[in-house]
């Protein structure tokens, strides 16, 4: 009995094992998914600016490329001349500072100072010759330091003459390159080599810091690109991960209790009970009785035996209480009778042969033995007789009278097993008048070792003779336990001294053996 609470206790430390398993991975696996998460939506956040910023200034520039191709028709013209119309622009355009006309390589007019003489190619080579349509540089005239964005917008291929508007960039830098904590902590705008950051005028491209990431995106239209400085997505999504613990711990204690509800019925042992019968993992023993006159076998009692794919081989001292507790010993005593019945052309067709099924108390309740035997036991037409063993294991529970007195009517015998174990073994023997005691192997063992026990067992045979009941000696392992019982009378031998117990295939074989040895 304590081996099976043993059991139990396995069960439920594995069980406890699997649920506490499963919620630390659950935890591991939100926190992991919300860090995955957080991560690419902290890069998702930057890209979204990159994006956003890049599309308003190439809407920004998009109208004054326009322009300058409608005004590229005033190059050449007079300064007097276009002045009017070139200021008329400016104010159209917002955010153009001035515009200058080009001719012959030479800046010959500015909408705001009017006439000029000034070598384009000299002051501006990155446009006049390296062929650059963009760059930024610092106003020397009006807004003395501050930046500005100069597109060019060439007449002719070799670049002397055309339009350079004068951007405000500043304005719209400052707007659009608003950093966006804590996602974007500077933004950069670069054109042809130069940059220009919110709140700084320019700068030169710089390298991110250690634990910084940059990420660079380039206009598709115009030839600039965009720098974002932030914190590492990685130390961002790190920084949320404590804020999500809670629920990650409620998910995951959640799964873990889901998982233990779970479990209760595929872990428990009753559960593998009913699994191993389906799974045919019970096979059928059997142990010769030996006849204590002649020597010879004239039965076998049936016993199960379990080996369970995960636990290996598992005593009967430990499922069987436990199918009692759990109603699931019925379909194991069915499993035993069909199984024997099976096996009924091997064995001995004559009816001093005696095969014993262990049935346990709670299979006499509303006939249930009786309908089993009826329905598995006798259609099979046996000649050997059937012993039914009843154990006291427990107090001895009621037992149905009437089912007594039938099984006798049938012609199976009723033996008492364990007798002397119990607690009420005599009032039994008067209540169901069995045909057999089976001295426990306790009683046997006591046998020129232990007086107390051993006068218990020779009352035990004085009490059975005087009942005329049959006696089995159980446990029987030495030549001196088999003789002293002999001549006391007892019946049927019984244990290891004779035979373990065997596959109830192999005893065919046994049987012809030990027979050929007795009489030799
Ligand atoms: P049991 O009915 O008293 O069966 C005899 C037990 O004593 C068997 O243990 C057997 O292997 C063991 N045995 C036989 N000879 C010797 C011996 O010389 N020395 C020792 N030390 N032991 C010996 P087993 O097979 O482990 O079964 C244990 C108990 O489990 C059985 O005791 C019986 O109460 C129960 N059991 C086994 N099979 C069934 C079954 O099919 N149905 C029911 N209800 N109970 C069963
Ligand atoms: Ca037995
Ligand atoms: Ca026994």
């Amino acid at each position: 009995m304590l081996m099976a609470q043993q059991f139990v206790g396995q069960f439920r430390r594995k069980r406890l094992l699997i649920a506490l398993v499963i919620a630390t991975a659950v935890l591991i696996l939100t926190l992991a998914f919300r860090y995955i998460e957080e991560k690419s939506r902290i890069e998702q956040q930057a890209m979204n600016f990159a994006d956003n910023a890049i599309m308003r200034f190439d809407r920004m520039f998009s109208p004054l490329d326009v322009s300058a191709n409608n005004t590229l028709g005033l190059v050449g013209v007079s300064c007097q001349d276009v002045r009017f119309p070139l200021i008329e622009k400016i104010s159209a355009l917002q955010t153009v500072r001035a515009i200058l006309l080009i001719d012959n390589d030479t800046i010959y007019c500015s909408s705001i100072y009017g006439p000029r003489n000034i070598p384009f190619s000299e002051t501006y080579p990155e446009l006049a010759i390296y062929n650059q349509r963009m760059i930024l540089a610092t106003d020397n005239y009006l807004l003395k330091g501050s930046p500005v964005l100069l597109l060019w917008t060439p007449k002719t291929q070799d670049n002397r003459s055309g339009i350079l508007q004068v951007i405000n960039i500043e304005l719209m830098s400052n707007y659009l390159l608003e950093p966006q904590l804590p996602w974007v902590e500077r933004a950069i705008i670069n054109v042809n080599g130069e940059s220009l950051e919110y709140g700084n005028p320019l700068i030169e491209p710089t390298e991110p810091s250690e634990d910084e990431v940059s990420y660079n995106e380039a206009s598709l239209r115009y030839p600039y690109t965009l720098t974002l400085y932030g914190p590492s997505p990685t130390r961002l999504a790190l920084a949320t991960l404590p804020s999500q613990l809670p629920l990650a711990l409620l998910l995951s204690l959640l799964m873990g209790y889901i998982v233990w509800l779970a479990t209760a019925n595929r872990m428990s042992l009753s559960w593998q009970i009913s699994y191993g019968i389906t799974a045919n993992e019970f096979m059928v023993y059997c142990q010769p009785l030996i006849n204590a006159k002649t020597g010879e076998c004239d039965g076998i009692e049936l016993l199960l035996r379990w080996h369970n794919a995960r636990q290996g081989w598992i005593a009967p001292d430990v499922f069987i209480p436990l199918a009692e507790r759990q109603n699931l010993i019925a379909p194991l005593t069915r499993f035993v009778i069909n199984q024997v019945v099976a096996h009924l052309p091997e064995l001995p067709r004559c009816p001093s042969f005696h095969i014993a099924i262990n049935v346990a108390a709670s299979h006499f309740r509303n006939h249930a033995i009786l309908e089993d035997l009826q329905s598995l036991w006798w259609p099979a037409n046996p000649v050997p007789k059937l012993v039914v063993e009843l154990t006291e294991r427990d107090a001895l529970p009621v037992v149905d009278q009437s089912v007594i007195s039938q099984l006798h009517d049938i012609g199976v015998r009723l033996a008492i097993d364990d007798f002397g174990t119990g607690h009420s073994s005599l009032s039994y023997l008067k209540d169901l008048q069995p045909d057999v005691l089976k001295i426990d192997k306790i009683f046997t063992a006591a046998i020129g070792t232990d007086a107390i026990n051993a006068t218990v067992t020779d009352m035990v045979i004085s009490l059975a003779q005087r009942l005329n009941i049959s006696l089995v000696a159980e446990g029987v392992e030495t030549a001196e336990q088999a003789a002293y019982l002999s001549a006391r009378g007892v019946d049927h031998l019984q244990g290891y001294y004779y035979a373990r117990p065997m596959p109830l295939g192999d005893f065919p074989a046994w049987l012809k053996q030990h027979q050929t040895d007795i009489e030799a």
